[in-house]
């Protein structure tokens, strides 16, 4: 299937030449990507649905009917993306899209707006193809991937959501096979003393000797949890990293040096891979609980979710979008799949966990590159990526 390959890197550019960070502080956010994605899916002759997740935040929705019964398949993106920090650190400007040996340089290069473009190129392509299609072909360009995924939790709240048989997220993976994303939970600790006078601790309960303990058993619940996971081909083992730790929290105190606070809090930042369950996770994180408690009399130990839990996604290699992406990749990159594991979690780690659809993560772009300072993505990369969705989509949809 052809692809219009100067037309897809211009759209790229078009794109990410729009500084689509949601950022509250400055009012920035993806409404201007998101208006740029529907005039273009108007142009194809689709007729977008804005859904407005936020104020001034749409997720952008096409779907495109394949004119018998059949599957329908989401190519999901999204539009917002990481701040670009200094921009006196970048050898290309930040928002230039400068096209530089076959490089786009910019916030949004790999992650995602090549993926995304090329997934709506593709689209595009899949409707010209003249052949006799099943079911649907949904395109998603949704908002907010990069913090609450309050984009995608709508999207599954709603009739196209709930009508999803699989999708293609188009995440910067270097066009490899990820079947497997491992999950994140945000754990917060907190424990409870009593507030006393630093120079007669005899008088108090010091909650963050209690901390220290909780810090120093955090190897041994990375170890249980490597134990309750499947060790994967394609993703690093689990790791808890406590990444946050106040004694006391600003909501509870000022801290002053000769006071023992009352509350004391640390926040572990734990990524699993596939085989354990929410109540798995929820019963190592209350033993280790317990086990913080029982070393110090009259000091109490809690957790609470920071968000919702987003546990490690695997799909099966027999899944009929898998044998789809595999002959696809065949087809249209000329070359065997290459299989790989997205290490941390995506929109369509929400998708999985609340509709229970397969999901593969596909798209151009190095893995390794996206947040970073020099954010850039291969043209052609994005060609190839352009490619495989179509002919993945022809492959899934085509009738009998
Ligand atoms: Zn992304």
């Amino acid at each position: 299937m052809p692809i219009d390959r100067e037309a897809l890197i211009a759209f790229t550019q078009e794109l990410v030449r729009i500084p689509s960070v949601h950022d509250p502080a400055t009012g920035r956010n993806e409404h201007a990507a998101a208006h740029l994605v529907a005039d273009r899916m108007r142009a194809f002759g689709w007729m977008p649905e804005l859904v407005e997740v936020a104020p001034g935040r749409p997720n952008v929705i096409a779907t495109i009917h394949g004119g018998q019964p059949g599957p329908t398949l989401l190519f999901e993106g999204h539009t917002d993306v990481v701040t670009e920090g200094d921009p006196a650190e970048w050898s290309h400007p930040p928002f230039g899209a400068d096209l530089v040996d076959g490089r786009i340089y910019g916030r949004g290069t790999a992650d995602m707006k090549s993926g995304l473009a090329a997934a709506m190129v593709a689209a595009a392509a899949f409707k010209r193809a003249g052949v006799a299609l099943r079911g649907k072909l949904v395109v998603g360009a949704l908002v907010d991937e990069e913090d609450g995924m309050i984009g995608v939790r709508h999207l599954c709240t709603t009739e196209v959501g709930r009508e999803l048989d699989a999708a293609i997220i188009c995440e910067p993976e270097d066009n490899e096979l990820c079947l497997e994303q491992r999950g994140v939970v945000w754990a917060r600790f907190r424990v409870r003393g009593k507030m006393a006078h630093g120079a007669m601790p005899e008088a108090g309960i010091n909650p963050i000797a209690g901390l220290g303990r909780l810090l120093a058993a955090a190897p041994g619940l990375e170890r249980r949890l490597r134990k309750a996971c499947e060790k994967s081909r394609y993703l690093r083992p689990p790791t808890v990293t406590p990444t946050i730790v106040q004694g006391p929290p600003p909501r509870v105190g000022v801290p002053q040096s000769n006071v023992i606070p009352a509350v004391a809090e640390t926040t572990f930042d734990i990524r699993l891979t596939p085989g354990i369950d929410d109540d798995g996770v929820r019963a190592e994180l209350e033993a280790i609980c317990r086990e913080v408690a029982a070393g110090q009399p009259g000091v109490k130990v809690e957790w609470e979710p920071v968000n919702a839990f987003r546990l490690a996604t695997k799909v099966d290699r027999s899944e009929a979008l898998v044998e789809a992406m595999v002959r696809g990749v065949k087809q249209a990159a000329r070359r065997a799949p290459r299989y790989g594991g997205v290490p941390g979690s995506t929109d369509g780690t929400i998708l999985r966990m609340q509709l229970g659809i397969p999901i593969v993560t596909c798209g151009p772009g190095d893995r390794l590159i996206p947040h970073q300072i020099d954010e850039w993505v291969s043209a052609d990369q994005i060609v190839e990526a352009a490619k495989i969705y179509v002919a993945s989509a022809l492959n899934y949809l085509e009738a009998e």
